[in-house]
């Protein structure tokens, strides 16, 4: 089912009309109101009519206020503080509605409330215990987050020294079974054929992509002439594999491996997106 699009709200005799921010837009949206208004008489009020432009600087939205002869609505946001959240001496909070709200509220109430002699609010980021700085640092904010989960069995497979950061990007979507797969289209409901476009036969899951299919075997026999003469079998075995002891490598060559592993699902992934996207055979 497709998600509903709000285009526009009705109350009454008033209407909130939405629109992409920008001008074309605005003015073919003006004339079918326009052509609305010659037919049936009801025509804009400019007066009363407000366009709320978001994201646009003021020149610029000037321009295309005074463009289609609207006038500048302001939406009625402002920056609020902390110190608005007090009163007195103590807090001054709505009542909670979720336990996630309940939460900040006893966490709040077992921190002293601010006052006006402390300064103005400021955001600081955690950089460890009682060290707060304005400075952002996303390994710092990272590792401050209380729960990480465990590493992954297979992290080296993906994130090693010479990886590859946009093959990486592919290859960890695949490990986590995520590539926008037919399987998975046809799940959202977006296509009703899932048959592969590399062999033509079966239906095209991660599994069958990137190892069943007749299409890539091709492939992990070309890179296994070099070595991977027994290549594994799905994405989780390639570590096993590759980390097996018994394998003799030569140096560097669980390195190799790695990156050859990492090429052949981004360039498989790549080739199957140009068949479909670009109609190649
Ligand atoms: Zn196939």
């Amino acid at each position: 089912m497709c998600k509903p699009i709000i285009s526009h709200l009705s109350f009454a005799d008033d209407i909130m009309v939405f629109l992409k921010g920008d001008l074309q837009s605005l003015r073919e949206i003006k004339k079918v109101l326009d052509t609305f208004g010659k037919h049936s008489g009801l025509r804009i009020n400019e007066s009363k009519t407000e366009l709320f432009l978001l994201g646009f600087a003021d020149n610029l939205a000037n321009e295309i206020c005074s463009t289609v002869e609207f006038n500048k609505g302001t939406l009625p946001v402002r920056n609020a503080t902390v110190w608005e959240a007090t009163r007195g001496d103590a807090w001054n909070l709505p009542g909670a509605r979720s336990d996630r709200i309940q939460e900040l509220h006893t966490l709040l109430a077992r921190t002293q409330p601010p006052t006006a002699d402390q300064g103005p609010d400021l955001v600081l980021w955690k950089h460890g215990d009682n060290d707060f700085k304005p400075t952002f640092k996303s390994s710092t904010t990272w590792n401050q987050i209380p729960t990480p989960k465990p590493a992954v069995q297979w992290y080296s497979l993906v994130w090693f020294q010479h990886y590859v950061p946009r093959y990486a990007f592919v290859q960890w979507q695949a490990m986590h079974n995520r590539l926008p797969t037919k399987d998975h289209l046809n799940c959202w409901g977006v296509i009703s054929d899932t048959s592969c476009n590399l062999c033509g036969g079966e239906e095209e899951i991660h599994q069958h992509l990137f190892f069943k299919c007749s299409y890539n075997k091709q492939l992990w026999s070309f890179f296994g002439s070099y070595c991977w003469p027994n290549p594994p079998e799905d994405l989780q075995s390639c570590l096993s594999w590759i980390d097996n002891p018994s394998n003799d490598f030569a140096r560097n060559m669980k390195t190799i491996s790695r990156l050859i592993a990492q090429t052949a699902v981004y360039e498989l992934w790549k080739e199957r997106n140009h068949r479909i996207f670009r109609n190649r055979p």
